[in-house]
């Protein structure tokens, strides 16, 4: 008789990190060198970023969906203020699947460093510190009804499910992307493995018009992947061969991870980006109809499983 892998209970506890770890780069939008520290923080204090740039006491952003300002090629929040931090994602999404729940990361700058234009910094960085254990539940979002929403021929849904789970689909006319999907667990070994090497892309018929416009300034063959009539201009090629559409999961993670929890749900984007998942967020957390804030404990047994053996 196969043997039943008991529930560590350390998943149903919230966590932050065991000690700090900095890094420095540069904003991919704004070309701005910043220094990042990650610091451990309190239970139920969430992701909050300090503007060390910024004077006054007006400097602290909660990454939160509500805090949400702008999502025009990566994701911003701002404060009451009008402080911003921009490109967030890539750093909430490895927080979220290294199962940090609470964390202080503190900026120099307007824009979290770029990397190499994946999570795999800030996933390794994160590992190299460990979790700490904190005394208060963890608790979960379990999505309780379809929600869909729509502009044009995107489309973004919440479905009940047992597990965190996403799928998405991309199209680019571009014959060296065409058309891409992938569907997978969020959990941190899946995650680690699949997606969060992943880097972000773009094309260079549009990195002029882009830097014109204040974008992609600190961008170079070091932190994205440069398509350019039907080619990757990188030398050293792709890191999977749908690389494209694993980077739009690592985003996804990122931008759903604001919600506050990991949501317990089925999520499927079709041509979806930061702006339609974060209005599907919107649309989610509306309604307490739409779903249940409850402690892991309380969660399906199947729900539980998965998410504490990702770990294991
Ligand atoms: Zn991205």
């Amino acid at each position: 008789m196969s043997k039943i892998k008991q529930v560590t209970p350390s998943a149903f506890y919230q966590h932050t990190l065991r000690d700090s770890f900095s890094c420095i780069g540069r904003g991919l939008h704004s070309g701005l060198k910043v220094i990042m520290r990650v610091l451990p923080a309190p239970a139920n204090t969430g992701y909050r970023f300090i503007r060390r740039d910024v004077k006054g006491d007006c400097n602290e952003i909660l990454a939160a969906w509500y805090t949400v300002s702008d999502t025009h090629l990566c994701t911003t929040i701002s404060n009451l203020c009008g402080v911003r931090v921009s490109t967030i994602e890539h750093l909430i999404a490895a927080l979220h699947v290294c199962d940090i729940d609470n964390a202080i990361i503190v900026l120099d700058g307007p824009e979290v460093p770029i990397m190499d234009g994946s999570a795999k910094a800030f996933v390794e960085l994160i590992d190299s510190v460990g979790l700490q254990q904190q005394a208060w539940q963890r608790r979960a979002i379990v999505v309780k009804k379809p929600l869909s929403v729509r502009e044009g021929d995107k489309l973004a849904c919440l479905l009940p499910y047992d597990k965190p789970w996403v799928k998405v689909e991309i199209d680019f006319e571009d014959p060296c992307i065409g058309r891409q999907s992938i569907s997978t667990a969020i959990d941190y070994a899946t995650v680690k493995r699949d997606i969060a090497c992943a880097r972000t892309f773009g094309f260079g018929e549009h990195i002029n018009a882009l830097k014109d416009l204040g974008f992609a300034r600190g961008g170079s063959l070091e932190n994205a992947i440069l398509v350019n009539n039907g080619k990757v201009v990188n030398s050293s090629g792709l890191r999977y061969d749908n690389e494209f559409v694993r980077h739009k999961v690592l985003d996804t993670i990122g931008d759903l991870a604001l919600s506050g929890a990991p949501i317990i749900g089925y999520f499927n984007g079709k041509y979806t980006g930061h702006a339609l998942n974060n209005l599907l967020l919107r649309k989610l957390m509306a309604s307490g109809a739409n779903y249940d804030f409850c402690n892991f404990s309380d969660l399906g047994y199947f729900s539980r499983k998965l998410l504490a053996e990702s770990r294991a």
